[in-house]
């Protein structure tokens, strides 16, 4: 992808670094003379007479690197424009638009990668400026800026993310699609959220093939930045159907959008209350309350309260881990509670009680066994909600489901039911069964294809999602 340093930059480092040396030689003399003078000499090498604004900053840099330190209140040179810094209470978003000048980047049939790799950079600038983000460009012309420089400006900068646009090529001129990277090693960064919802809308927005997520980016841009980063490679130069669309303005305005929507959805994400039904059981409420802690996901837990008095130490587990506890009633039996506002009234207290004592949560919410609207409470069901609404209770039915109470559930089809019953909703509650074994076990996976949610607990400011009841 980048080459190598252009001779003109050779020129400049090597003037930088004797500068250096003579800043460093004055240092030592002014040592050697005594006090007074190492003031002066501090500041012959804190403020090199013809360094730009940039190469001081670069100098400072230097000075961080080799842990060289100089006591007393050094005056270091301002950093000037060059490298723009972050504002304060604005979201910083880095573009940087792969290669430019001498490096051309790929190049098929007189299409150049440094030319697309720009014109879709400034798309996406101004669509983000316009969102009231502010945007630091590694370059807005067709300039050679070496990938270290652009990854010290970055970091320098103190913005929030870094995203590369480059485009790919290969011998076989049938390979298409889009490819995004980022660096798996560091799990610190938010790294992967942010390449997979650049990912996953730009190929909403331009309906190309969708090729890998790739987590082995050794690359210079997405490992050594400090900020979450990844590179998206929006085409193929060598696939000439595919070359046709790049160089089209409409095409880079597809791309140009799906990748702001993914930045917008990775800052601004949708919330998701994740509801555990019919629990606790020992072996797969467990498996899912490791895999939220991994995480660090707290869910809601409506409890059957015959199930707590089975397995009270996972009761416990569910409430010393954070999560949220809710009522869903003592025994699962949806023809005896059902028969009257006075037994579902019996039955919900007997839960209360039992999910008091042994977890000392007082609940304040509630879900009722099939939902507020069911086959079996049909007479009653309006009733019941008055009277548990008047006695300050909370309910919550679901707006999206894993559809997991039903006989030999498969991983696969769970997830995809969950994806496609959000329809993309601002907040989803989402059902799920802790005590269903696939549940528990294809969780992690579930989450990873949801970067656009941030997980929530259910909390009384929220609007409840209910069922309409006639
Ligand atoms: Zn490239
Ligand atoms: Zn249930």
């Amino acid at each position: 992808m980048y080459r190598r340093v252009s001779y003109m930059q050779m020129k400049k480092k090597k003037a930088r670094r004797k500068r250096m040396i003579k800043a460093w030689c004055a240092l030592i003399m002014a040592a050697c003379i005594g006090g007074t003078s190492l003031a002066l000499a501090v500041n012959a090498w804190a403020a090199p007479e013809d360094a730009s604004a940039e190469e001081a900053a670069e100098l400072n840099v230097q000075q961080e690197e080799t842990g060289e330190t100089i006591s007393g209140n050094v005056a270091l040179p301002e950093t000037g424009e060059e490298m723009e810094k972050k504002e304060e209470g604005k979201l910083a978003v880095i573009i940087d638009p792969g290669h430019g000048g001498e490096d051309e980047g790929c190049a098929k049939e007189g299409v150049r990668e440094k030319d697309v790799n720009l014109a879709i950079a400034k798309l996406v600038r101004d669509k983000l400026n316009g969102m009231g983000y502010q945007v630091i460009m590694t370059r807005e012309e067709d300039a050679y800026i070496a990938k270290e420089e652009r990854v010290e400006n970055a970091n320098a900068s103190n913005a929030d993310i870094y995203v590369s646009i480059h485009q790919n090529t290969f011998e076989d001129g049938a390979v298409e699609g889009i490819e995004t990277w980022y660096d798996g090693s560091d799990s610190v960064r938010d790294s992967k959220r942010l390449a997979q919802l650049i990912h996953q809308e730009t190929i909403n927005t331009t309906g190309a093939v969708q090729r890998q997520i790739r987590d082995d980016a050794q690359l210079h841009v997405t490992g050594k930045t400090v900020m979450p980063a990844c590179l998206i490679e929006t085409g193929f130069l060598s696939n000439p159907g595919e070359r046709e669309k790049l160089v089209s303005p409409e095409y880079q305005e597809q791309i140009a959008e799906g990748i702001v929507r993914g930045i917008d959805l990775y800052f601004h994400p949708k919330t998701m209350y994740l509801t555990f039904d019919d629990g606790p059981y020992v072996e797969n409420t467990a498996r899912v309350l490791d895999v939220l802690k991994a995480r660090g996901i707290k869910a809601t837990f409506f409890l059957v309260g015959e199930n707590v008095e089975k397995n009270p130490e996972m009761a416990k587990r569910i409430a010393e881990e954070g999560h949220t506890i809710g009522i869903h009633c003592y025994s699962h039996d949806y023809k005896t509670i059902y028969q009257s506002v006075d037994s579902y009234v019996q039955d919900f207290e007997k839960a209360y009680q039992v999910i008091k004592e042994t977890t000392g949560v007082e609940a304040q919410f509630f879900r009722f066994p099939g939902g507020s609207v069911n086959a079996y409470n049909k007479k009653v069901c309006k009733e019941i909600a008055e009277e548990m609404t008047a006695r300050g209770f909370i309910y919550y039915d679901w707006n999206a489901s894993m559809e997991d109470a039903v006989k030999n559930p498969n991983p696969e089809q769970l997830i995809a039911n969950a994806k496609e019953s959000t329809l993309g909703r601002e907040k989803v509650v989402l059902l799920a069964h802790d005590v269903v074994y696939a549940t528990g076990m294809c969780l992690d996976d579930l989450l990873d294809q949801l970067p656009e949610y941030r997980m929530e607990v259910l909390t009384e400011d929220l609007e409840p999602v209910h069922f309409q009841m006639k």
